[in-house]
């Protein structure tokens, strides 16, 4: 597939245009200053900053080109509105590592059986939002009311804890992300189905799974 990547010199970018790349894949890479060239292209990815996704989109959905969104915390519903309009699938996961997709699913289940819980999330100091895209979707699948705590230093990928507490007990869920490699199959998978998903926004690895 011709595959255009938005972020193409990024951290999370480069990863994913070497691992596109490997798998056969013809890469256009697109980074701040480079042209939209999106003519040929089957599908687009997105890891930039959340006010640049907007734009992005509206590139590929005026191209009738699909595109998966991995940046976080960017307008859902201006998004969902174009993606519509255009008649063009869009994916987006906040995270595309499958760990942390279970940890917001037994984080789900565990806040059902002890109802009192925080949210820990860390990550590099280069990272621009918070808190993270995956400690708002934990909360909402926990039921909204869990206070998130944010860490940002040097040296730290992305982590979270969600940390539940009961009467003399808690009990701690951890994902951790080592590397940024752990995006890549998830990222992989949007990119082979997103074509086949419906006009407008889908949101969640799990409803690829
Ligand atoms: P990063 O290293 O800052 O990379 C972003 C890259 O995008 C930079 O090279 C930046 O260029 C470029 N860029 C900015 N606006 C652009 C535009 N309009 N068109 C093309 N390129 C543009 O950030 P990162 O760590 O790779 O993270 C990127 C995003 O992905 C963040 O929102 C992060 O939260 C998210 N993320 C999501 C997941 C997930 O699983 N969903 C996982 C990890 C990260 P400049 O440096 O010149 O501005």
């Amino acid at each position: 597939m011709k595959i255009a990547v938005f972020g193409a010199r990024g951290k999370v970018g480069a990863v994913v245009v070497a691992a596109l790349a490997d798998a056969g894949h013809d890469v256009v890479e697109i980074d701040v200053g480079d042209s939209v060239a999106l003519e040929g292209c089957e599908a687009a990815v997105d890891f930039t900053q959340p006010d640049a996704v907007e734009g992005d989109v509206a590139a590929c959905v005026r191209a009738g080109v699909p595109c998966v969104v991995g940046t976080t915390n960017f307008d859902r519903e201006a998004v969902d509105g174009m993606a519509r309009e255009q008649g063009v699938p869009v994916f987006h996961a906040p995270n595309f590592a499958v760990g942390a997709v279970l940890m917001v699913r037994f984080a789900s289940e565990a806040a059902k059986h002890l109802p009192q819980a925080e949210i820990i999330e860390l990550h590099h100091h280069t990272k621009v939002d918070a808190p993270s895209g995956t400690a708002k979707a934990t909360a909402e699948a926990m039921g909204g009311e869990v206070e998130i705590h944010s860490v940002r230093l040097p040296g730290l990928v992305a982590h979270q804890e969600v940390i539940l507490g009961g009467q003399g007990q808690t009990l701690t869920i951890r994902h951790d992300t080592t590397s940024r490699d752990a995006f890549v199959p998830g990222v992989l998978l949007a990119l082979e189905r997103v074509r086949e998903l419906p006009p407008g926004l889908t949101v969640g690895l799990e409803t690829l799974l």
